[in-house]
């Protein structure tokens, strides 16, 4: 059975959902407007119940049958008024069902009583027993098995009533069944409907609420996926500095910046001299491990807006904003000597780790392309020179 239907499984004699829980969180999401609802509609029918007396002095005057009718309604009333407050407060359909059901079994019971005290105007209340069968299922908020519960024993006792004390006809009490049956299936009809809808309208929210929550749980995957696809793109997993082309791209934003605002800008091209021989001796894996200490001093050696990138193999390369050919020689030189310094763990401990550097300015060309092969011949040149060393452009 798919999800769609089973959340849509709803008896169709009690419009409940078949699974009590899913019926029980229905329950728990009408909670608020039934509580409101009810109380509002309780009132309204205790008002008009009370209205009634005026009816009963009518008919009755200043009799003791009067007194008796009068007494009854305040009762009603004032317990019906009494729930209606309960309700609002506390009544929940699915943790106190029965709190619904009483008001109406006690109006039902003030409506069959008014039969013996006033049974010449029976015909008046036949009218009124059925827009109370009305009022039950349609009016006041409450469940089908409730209000269908409480209408049966009104119904039933009404005809009770009525035989026993208005003397009715066998024709005219066969007339009164057959019309409070009929209006009994309106009403049950009717609110068993409107039970059905309601119930497919929560089941079809729900399902929303849980596409869209899976949706969300898509896009997050998908916003996570992406993010791990930039860094793949954008770190170079081994050094943790730059890819080349992430490096590119932030480096020619920043020539392009001192282009404009005719400031320095200079990059630097690192080699780790040696390297094949490092690799050789001790294996890649070792080498690696000297490569990602180097790359770790190059970033602590320079400064938070110098960008460093990793050309490829055991090459790197800075770009530095604002900087000057004196200032860019300063922070080589100390990024050389920090280099030198590395302490590598054993068994790397005996080996000496060295880096050349070459350095362009830039000048009054856009081309990055042409500073980074300035930098390279500057690395040549110092590799040429002896390694573990820096070299200028001039
Ligand atoms: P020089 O001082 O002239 O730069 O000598 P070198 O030995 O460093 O230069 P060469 O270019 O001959 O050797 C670079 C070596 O770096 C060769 C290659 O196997 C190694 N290499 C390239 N990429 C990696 C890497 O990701 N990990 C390791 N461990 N080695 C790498
Ligand atoms: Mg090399
Ligand atoms: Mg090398």
């Amino acid at each position: 059975m798919s999800l769609k239907q089973k959340q849509c499984d709803i008896h169709w004699l009690t419009g409940q959902f078949k699974e009590i829980q899913q019926e029980l969180s229905y329950r728990e999401s009408i909670q608020l407007r039934v509580r409101r609802e009810s109380r509002l509609a309780l009132v309204l029918v205790s008002f008009i119940f009370a209205m009634f007396a005026i009816t009963d002095y009518n008919l009755l005057g200043d009799s003791t049958e009067f007194y008796i009718l009068i007494s009854m309604r305040v009762i009603v009333v004032s317990t019906c008024v009494i729930f209606a407050l309960i309700i609002g407060r506390v009544g929940s359909f699915s943790r106190k069902p029965l709190l619904h059901a009483l008001p109406l079994w006690v109006l039902a019971a003030g409506i069959i009583s008014i039969v013996p005290l006033r049974p010449e105007s029976l015909y008046t209340q036949i009218t009124a027993v059925v827009v109370a069968i009305m009022a039950f299922y349609l009016l006041i908020p409450s469940l089908l098995t409730i209000a269908s519960w409480a209408s049966g024993f009104l119904s039933i006792g009404f005809i009770v009533a009525s035989v026993a004390y208005a003397d009715v006809s066998a024709p005219t009490a066969t007339r009164l069944v057959l019309l409070l049956i009929m209006a009994n299936i309106v009403g049950y009809c009717a609110l068993l409907r409107l039970e059905i809808l309601q119930r497919k309208q929560f089941s079809l929210l729900n399902e929303e609420r849980d596409q869209n929550l899976a949706l969300q749980r898509e896009v997050e995957h998908r916003k996570s996926l992406e993010a791990q696809l930039r860094r793949l793109a954008e770190r170079d997993t081994l050094t943790e500095v730059d890819t080349r082309s992430h490096f590119i791209k932030r480096a020619e934003a920043l020539l392009e910046r001192a282009l404009r605002e005719n400031s320095g800008f200079c990059l630097l091209m690192i080699d780790v001299d040696h390297f094949k021989q490092i690799n050789d001796t001790w294996g890649h894996t070792r080498g690696d491990e000297v490569l990602k200490q180097v790359a770790k001093t190059i970033r602590q050696s320079l400064r938070r807006v110098d960008v460093v990138g990793r050309l490829g193999g055991e090459e790197f390369i800075v770009a530095m904003p604002n900087t000057h050919h004196k200032e860019a020689v300063t922070l080589a030189q100390r990024l050389t000597a920090n280099v030198n310094t590395i302490e590598l763990p054993s068994p790397l401990n005996q080996v000496s780790v060295s880096i050349t550097v070459g350095i362009a300015l830039k000048s009054n060309e856009r081309s990055l392309d042409l500073l980074i092969q300035r930098a390279d011949e500057m690395l040549y040149k110092g590799k040429r020179n002896g390694r573990n060393r820096v070299e200028l452009a001039r």
